[in-house]
């Protein structure tokens, strides 16, 4: 369903052209665990941002189906971020000052429902925290959220930047065990610099190098025989949730913004 060909990625240090992903050219299964492994600076994040869409690789493309992700539309990409692919990143990034409840239902497409929110919380034992703010939970508790946030539009791929790499061992093996359950009906991608999480969880581990791939332990897809299931249809935010997102910013910053309404 995903696939990469000739992705390459250079960034420009004043005369100087640095190359970051260097002509990968990977193909996935619909299901499973796979590990991109390497060490700082290899590339990982660049690699896993270019998959979610967040960033653009200068040649080379990636595949969703017989879809290349760079022709989609505004919306279809859009669409794409949040209902095909699931991101979950080192440091939680949900938004500290609110509710988890809220978190999730920031994310919400026209398909998310609270009856589906309530059992994945529950899945998840965080349904006793759904009330509590954010910046109240553990660094487990928080990771489990982004997880809960990243799977409330049943996205197809969940990318996990370094997941763990904030946690103690007790919860990264907790979270680790989160991901390998998910792994079973969706593919789920996680960069590591850690080998021994990857050797325990992984079903293929992907090694990374200076933006090329020096060692891959698993066998690429026939992207000849892709066909297209995933269907990238136009989505929404829904509205309410973006209002209740700025009205609690704002009561949040009022004295602030009491201030620039003054001045102006
Ligand atoms: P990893 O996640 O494996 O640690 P990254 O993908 O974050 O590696 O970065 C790979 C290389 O690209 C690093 O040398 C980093 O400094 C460089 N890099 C990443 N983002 C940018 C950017 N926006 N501008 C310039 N260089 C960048
Ligand atoms: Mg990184």
């Amino acid at each position: 369903m995903l696939s990469l060909k000739n992705v390459c990625k250079y960034y420009k240090y004043g005369k100087n052209k640095k190359v970051i992903l260097d002509n990968i050219n990977v193909s996935f299964n619909d299901t499973g665990m796979v590990f991109i492994l390497g060490m700082s600076g290899s590339g990982k994040s660049t690699l896993l941002n270019i998959i979610a869409g967040n960033l653009r690789s200068d040649t080379g493309d990636v595949f969703i189906g017989k879809r290349k992700i760079d022709e989609l539309s505004t919306s279809e990409l859009d669409n794409y971020r949040n209902s095909v692919v699931g991101y979950i990143y080192q440091d939680y990034n949900l938004i500290e000052y609110m509710k988890v409840i809220d978190n999730i239902k920031i994310g919400y497409t026209f398909e998310s429902d609270n009856e589906k929110t309530n059992l994945l919380l529950k899945q998840l034992d965080i349904y006793d925290k759904k009330d509590m703010k954010v910046s109240k939970l553990s660094g487990g508790e928080k990771q489990r959220v982004a997880i809960a946030r990243a799977l409330v539009n049943d996205p197809k791929i969940i990318l996990a930047d370094e997941p763990t790499g904030a946690l103690d061992s007790e919860n990264g093996i907790k979270i680790m065990e989160i991901l390998k359950r998910i792994s079973k009906n969706k593919l789920v991608i996680v960069v590591s610099h850690d080998k021994i999480l990857a050797d325990k969880y992984g079903d293929r581990i992907i090694n990374l190098k200076d933006g090329k791939i020096i060692n891959d332990s698993g066998k690429n897809v026939d992207t000849n025989e892709i066909d297209d299931k995933v269907v990238i249809k136009k989505g929404k935010f829904r509205r309410k949730n973006i209002w209740k997102l700025s009205i609690s910013h704002l009561w949040l910053k009022k004295g602030r913004s009491l201030m620039t309404m003054i001045s102006i």
